[in-house]
């Protein structure tokens, strides 16, 4: 057993890590699947899209010619609507509210005629919002910083500059999108389309983002406190939660964002990985880590969950994905201790469990049965949940839970005039939460920037 990279060709590597699903082949198909939409009145698609996005709207503009029109509904709603349209969960957002479920028929491919639509307009670079000319209020335009050029700061930034405010973005990183472009499957979306996206956002003009500009680092709370009439904190979620066992330490036991990060940054044959992996946990990184792990050429794959199917944080989609990928799924499992031999992982202990009360998540937690089971592994994979910058977010006395930055209605934080928004505030959701977010925290920001000229 060995952790080693260039397993596959380069042919494999690319059929491995090519669009999972990809767009209609030709218009007369997206026409085909646009003119079977109901334009239902009382639309449940729109109501369980987070930005709620005018599905029937765009879906009858797209089916009468009217691209630029469809990409306009779509945007006006998420300016993120591209990325979207790849990586939503749509299986229980728009297209599993979609009424055909109801008739026992296909759903309205919604994702898919999004993503239609929205790839012509940024292929063609069709702006189709004005940035407003007025200065807002008193005293010129209005200078908000933010932090953080993922999906919650893009989307604020955009959302303030329509409104004619400056926007300077604080990131961390060499490229904006955040997760989308360091976290997410490329087989969802690649890096190059994320960098393709970010440009696209800003176009609209009135939005800087300073690269390799870390908070607490490179620039502090109070120089931007001071230079900028308010301050947006978009900074999302750390690493992976520490398992807490003993072997932990040990090479060979990764962090999923990492292992990720580097799938996203380097060439794939570049990427080591080992013959027999064990991967923690249920949620979508769990799932990313261990299907890109098995489409790096790991022989086997195990997921190891500590309760039932019907508690797993992932959809059916995403779990089915990882089933035909070929990973093998250990239900009721909690890793106990990860053992070694010269330093290196060669097996992991987990500890049988059963559910049994309901706990604070509403779920029923699980309870170790004080049986056993070991695993030969060379490689674990920790994506059991990703902690909140909590030195950081108390480094700045900002009330948070555990990290978690806390927000009133307005998503304003204890300090006056600093707002916060995304994973940072919900402890890692979905990209759609986050341009909601975003949004929101635009909205709340408007009205503190006029509160504060009046
Ligand atoms: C592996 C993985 C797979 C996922 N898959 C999906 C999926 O398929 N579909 C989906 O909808 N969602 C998915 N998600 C969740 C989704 O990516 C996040 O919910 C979303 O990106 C959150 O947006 P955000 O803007 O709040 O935070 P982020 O995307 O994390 O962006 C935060 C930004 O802030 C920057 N930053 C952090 N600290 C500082 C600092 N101190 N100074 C300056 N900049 C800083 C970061 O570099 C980053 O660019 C996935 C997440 C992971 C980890
Ligand atoms: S629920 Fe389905 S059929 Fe009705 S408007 Fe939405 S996509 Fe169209």
């Amino acid at each position: 057993m060995a952790i080693i990279n260039n397993r596959l060709t380069k042919e494999q590597y690319e059929k491995n890590f090519s669009d999972i699903h990809p767009p209609f082949e030709t218009q007369d198909a997206a026409l085909v699947e646009a003119n079977r939409c109901l334009f239902c009145y009382d639309a449940p698609c729109m109501k369980s899209c987070p930005t709620s996005i005018d599905v029937p709207k765009f879906i009858k503009q797209i089916s009468t010619g009217n691209i630029k029109g469809s990409a306009h509904t779509i945007f006006s709603s998420n300016i993120l609507g591209a990325s979207c349209s790849k990586v939503c969960p749509v299986e229980k957002l728009c297209e599993g509210a979609c009424v055909y479920n109801l008739m026992d028929e296909e759903a309205i491919p919604i994702a898919k005629l999004q993503r239609y639509s929205t790839e012509i307009a940024m292929k063609n670079n069709w702006q189709l919002f004005k940035r407003k000319d007025a200065p807002l209020g008193d005293g010129g335009r209005k200078k908000v910083a933010i932090i953080g050029a993922g999906p919650a700061g893009l989307s604020c930034a955009h959302t303030l500059s329509k409104e004619g405010v400056d926007v300077t973005i604080y990131e961390k990183e060499s490229k904006g999108g955040g997760l989308m472009t360091y976290g997410i499957a490329a087989y969802k979306v690649t890096p190059q389309f994320c960098e393709d996206e970010v440009n696209y956002i800003t176009a609209i003009g009135g939005i800087e983002i300073k690269y390799h500009q870390k908070l607490g680092v490179n620039v502090s709370l109070e120089e931007l406190q001071e230079n900028y009439d308010a301050v947006y904190l978009a900074i999302g979620v750390g690493l992976a939660r520490q398992l807490e066992i003993p072997g932990e330490d040990l090479n060979g036991v990764e962090d999923a964002i990492k292992f990720i990060y580097n799938l996203r940054n380097i060439e794939y044959s570049t990427v080591a990985v080992g013959d027999k992996v064990a991967v923690i946990g249920m949620g979508m990184t769990a799932i990313d880590a261990a299907t890109q792990a098995k489409r790096l050429g790991a022989k086997e794959v195990t997921m190891l969950y500590r309760r039932t199917e019907h508690e797993k944080p992932c959809t059916q989609v995403e779990l089915d994905i990882a089933m035909l990928d070929g990973c093998n799924i250990i239900w009721l499992a909690a890793p106990k201790e990860i053992l070694g031999q010269d330093g290196k992982v060669n097996a992991i202990v987990c500890s049988k469990m059963q559910l049994e009360q309901l706990d604070a998540s509403g779920r029923r937690s699980p309870v170790d049965t004080g049986e056993t089971f070991t695993l030969e592994v060379d490689m674990v994979i920790k994506a059991a949940g990703q902690m909140p910058f909590e030195s950081l977010v108390k480094n700045y006395s900002i009330d948070n839970k555990s990290g978690k930055v806390v927000i009133n209605k307005n998503c304003e934080t204890n300090i006056p005039g600093v707002f916060a928004g995304g994973d940072a505030v919900n402890g890692g959701k979905e990209v759609v939460d986050a341009v909601q977010a975003g949004k929101d925290g635009a909205k709340g920001i408007l009205e503190f920037l006029s509160r504060k000229d009046g």
